[in-house]
């Protein structure tokens, strides 16, 4: 196992390895930006390095300064979290090249599946389902027009290296084709540097489920189950829950077990998601992430299994702790994602905590960065935590999470508390009937009333 790793992020992610590593006897050294001098991430680690200033560019996403504090620190492999470096292959590439382990996939696996094109021809290959569409690149109008015509409308037009819901466009018919094309083009090149896009049936009412996964990298993988995480804004999470509302333990086990063979056949190292769209039953491969979600607790919920632990012991070569026989879901768990946020614009609302109290007892957990005094940095993302909640069942769960909610208490800035205590007695919300168009109604159809 590592002697010291080194946590290439902050907030709450930043926090939860830590904590990881604390149970394994591990070192700690965390980095962090001169506006996050005051962090928790800073407090509880063994070392903290000052890795420059606030903007993002300059201190979590500046490579030379984070091996710089490797080297300082003596750390022998980096843990990068969600978002920032996670999913950046020249980052895994220098790591390698420096004899420090990331503790992540290959950087061979990273640049496939950052590229969705790429990613999506893999599937295929791996016998993955897909969303019906082109092949590859589409370059011209009229190679749209063509398998728009062949696999009908609505359809999507997709930057194959996008990210975070941009560089999407829908076209509704053909007419709709020439604006669709050029418009995700053009937004795909000044967002992501690359313009190249592909097609694909737009579907007009799925759930969004997603499947974890864990490869040893040497052909051996496990999947734990699927997530539900069709509650979104803006293509963002903001509510996720195991096991989904409408998969069913045979269901579960077919496309779990799809995705198990994908990774044993990539030869996959350490923890993936591959994510689908889910509608009338059938699965649609939409990308996978070569990283640690910040979704992982309501897996962690149901299985037992820590993720992390998981990650480091594969990393350190140790190979996975459990085989698939061992992995039993039991229970349902809720997260909701606790964002510094006005709960109807959702503008972030960065400031200082006056007062914070978190919910406990049984089978509830609360994974946060922050505490009472904290002020929140106006540079960063604005998830601030999250509460996981289980219970023996979903109705169990939804009891638990009301009370967890209620009890809750963060003042002196906005937060998103306020919107999910109306979603958690919301009556598709309870039924489990809703897709990833719902909350954006119920938040017009709020505003409307208003
Ligand atoms: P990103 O990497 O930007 O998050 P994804 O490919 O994961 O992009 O898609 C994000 C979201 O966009 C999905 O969760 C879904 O809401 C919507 N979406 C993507 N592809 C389709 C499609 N073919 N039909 C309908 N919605 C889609």
């Amino acid at each position: 196992m590592f002697k010291k790793v080194l946590i290439a992020n902050r907030g709450e992610i930043a926090l939860r390895v830590l904590r990881a590593c604390k149970e394994l006897g591990i070192g700690t050294v965390t980095v962090h930006s001169t506006a996050d001098a005051d962090a928790m991430h800073v407090r509880l680690a063994d070392q903290s390095v000052c890795i420059g200033p606030p903007p993002s560019q300059d201190s979590y996403l500046n490579i030379h300064e984070i091996l710089a504090a490797c080297e300082i620190t003596g750390a022998d492999a980096i843990h990068p979290g969600y978002g920032f470096l996670s999913e950046n292959a020249k980052f895994a590439d220098i790591l390698e090249a420096h004899n420090i382990t990331f503790i992540g996939p290959s950087a061979d696996h990273i640049r496939i599946m950052g590229d969705k094109i790429e990613a999506k021809k893999t599937a295929i290959k791996l016998g993955i389902p897909v969303v019906p569409g082109s092949e590859g690149e589409i370059t011209s109008e009229d190679d749209a027009k063509r398998i728009g015509a062949e696999i009908g409308y609505p359809v999507i037009i997709k930057a194959a290296s996008g990210g975070g819901g941009r560089g999407m466009k829908v076209a509704n018919n053909e007419s709709e084709i020439t604006n669709a094309f050029h418009t995700a083009r053009s937004e795909a090149g000044s967002a992501f540097g690359d313009s190249s896009v592909y097609i694909e049936k737009y579907l007009g009412k799925p759930r969004h489920i997603e499947v974890q996964v864990f490869g040893d990298g040497k052909g051996g993988g496990v999947h734990l189950g699927e997530r539900d995480c069709s509650l979104q804004r803006r293509h963002q999470k903001i509510w996720e829950e195991a096991t989904s509302p409408v998969i069913d333990d045979a269901a579960r086990k077919k496309i779990g077990n799809i995705c198990a063979k994908a990774v044993q056949g990539l030869g996959y190292s350490g923890a993936g998601t591959v994510e689908f769209l889910y509608e009338d039953g059938e699965f649609y491969f939409i990308e996978m992430n070569t990283r640690l979600q910040v979704e992982h607790p309501v897996t962690e919920m149901i299985t037992r299994i820590d993720l992390v632990n998981e990650q480091l012991h594969v990393a350190s070569g140790a190979g996975l702790s459990v085989t698939q026989d061992e992995i039993t879901f039991t229970g349902h768990a809720i997260e909701c994602r606790i964002n510094a946020e006005n709960p109807d614009t959702f503008v972030p609302c960065p400031g200082t905590i006056s007062h914070f109290h978190v919910p406990g007892g049984l089978a509830v957990r609360v994974d946060s960065g922050v505490y009472q005094g904290y002020k929140i940095p106006p540079y960063y993302d604005s998830l601030i935590g999250k509460l996981i909640v289980h219970g023996r069942d979903r109705a169990e769960c939804l009891m638990r999470l009301r009370r967890a909610l209620d009890e809750f208490v963060v003042d002196g800035i906005e937060t998103t508390l306020p919107l999910f205590r109306d979603l958690v007695s919301n009556e598709d919300m309870q039924t489990g009937e809703y897709n990833i168009h719902w909350l954006e109604k119920y938040l017009e159809e709020k505003n409307r009333a208003r």
